[in-house]
């Protein structure tokens, strides 16, 4: 497997670029390490496989550099790149059987037909298919059909990638939870390079050990799933992942005070940016409701099941607040925000919080 950096990529589908929106991808810099489970996260149309395919060589990046192992590949073929990619909706060969579908990408490489039959069964095996084996592919369903896509994607354990595009919108739900954990097990044992596209955060919390969540053609954060819940870089990140998304709320900041309309709210520390027009970032999990605080108007409480989702009016924003199954909403109700769950941005980038 390789390590693979993208180094200030840019990409545009138009002829002509000129501004800045005219490239699905602005600027991305990244380097995916040997060995990662890596999730590329984002809303659709972010640009995730637009960079996937200049990995794997569909696409040619209009700018920037790709190294597998420090060496240039950037006008290699597909071939020469020696990268297995799977789809959102199987790429298979219908009249072919189940075994010699996944027999094909080896057959195409010219491996002895012994090692063939062995990599074959072990993937089979691994993806518990090995009763289909005999099995066309045109009886199957979709998501059958997807499996053999993932089996053949898993079957050459020579590749400097394997690459993951949604990989599984098309199986039934029961099954994703398996399929999810099976590649992760695959990825413990065999130390494959694998990135992993998806528009899920489950998916993707579940998957990587390093999630890269991107938004309208950047990168805007990359760190493990605790990393992104608790400390958000950049607003989009922190209302994307958690559910429901973190509250942001314009205040005006005079030190180590932040005004939300007539509200003064404490903060932590002296955030280091200038006073003045800043954002207020805080998770529904940090949001304390109860008879202390701020006066909040309730407008809806929703009970999802292991707590209940509180939305309410402060100074004419909505808010949302967690609160747990059994715990009532009292009859004048406030809120207080928890220190250790305030966190500031300017122009939705954070600002560290000094001392
Ligand atoms: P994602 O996979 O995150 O949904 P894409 O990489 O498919 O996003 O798309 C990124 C942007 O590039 C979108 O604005 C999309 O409309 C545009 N785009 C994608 N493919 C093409 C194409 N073949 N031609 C023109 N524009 C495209
Ligand atoms: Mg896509």
């Amino acid at each position: 497997m390789a390590r693979i950096d993208v180094n200030h990529i840019r990409h545009s589908y138009l002829p002509n670029p000129k501004k800045d929106s005219d490239f699905a991808l602005k600027e991305v810099h990244h380097n995916f390490e040997d060995g990662g489970a890596y999730a590329l996260l984002g809303p659709s149309g972010c640009g995730k496989t637009t960079l996937l395919n200049i990995i794997s060589g569909l696409l040619h990046p209009s700018h920037g550099q790709l190294l597998f192992n420090g060496r240039n590949v950037t006008n290699l073929s597909t071939q020469e790149r020696n990268i297995a990619q799977v789809f959102q909706f199987p790429v298979i060969y219908d009249t072919m059987t189940v075994y010699d579908n996944l027999a094909f990408p080896l057959r195409n490489r010219r491996v002895q037909e012994a090692d063939v039959d062995r990599k074959v069964r072990e993937t089979l095996d691994m993806i518990d298919l090995a009763s289909w084996a005999k099995k066309k592919a045109r009886g199957l369903t979709a998501d059958q059909k997807q499996k053999i896509s993932l089996g053949r994607g898993l079957v050459r354990s020579d590749v400097n990638a394997i690459l993951f595009d949604e990989p599984l919108t098309v199986i039934d739900p029961h099954m994703k939870w398996v399929l999810r954990s099976q590649l992760k097990q695959l990825h413990r044992r065999f130390g494959y390079t694998m990135v992993y596209v998806t528009h899920d955060q489950t998916e993707a919390l579940t998957f990587a050990d390093r999630v890269v969540v991107m938004y309208d053609g950047e990168i805007v954060q990359i760190g493990t799933p605790a990393e992104l819940f608790e400390r958000p870089r950049h607003t989009f990140v922190g209302y994307f992942i958690g559910s429901p998304g973190m509250n942001v709320l314009p205040v005006a900041l005079e030190g180590r005070t932040a005004m939300l309309g007539s509200q003064r709210i404490e903060l932590p520390g002296a955030p280091k940016a200038e006073a003045g027009a800043v954002e207020l970032g805080i998770r529904p999990e940090y949001v304390r409701l109860g008879r202390d605080g701020m006066a909040v108007k309730i407008s809806k409480v929703e009970d999802v099941g292991r707590h209940k989702v509180v939305r309410a009016n402060l100074e004419g924003r909505e808010i949302a607040a967690v609160i747990g199954e059994d715990d009532e909403v009292p009859a004048e109700p406030k809120v207080r925000f928890d220190p250790a769950g305030i966190n500031i941005y300017a122009d939705s980038w954070r600002v560290e919080m000094g001392a």
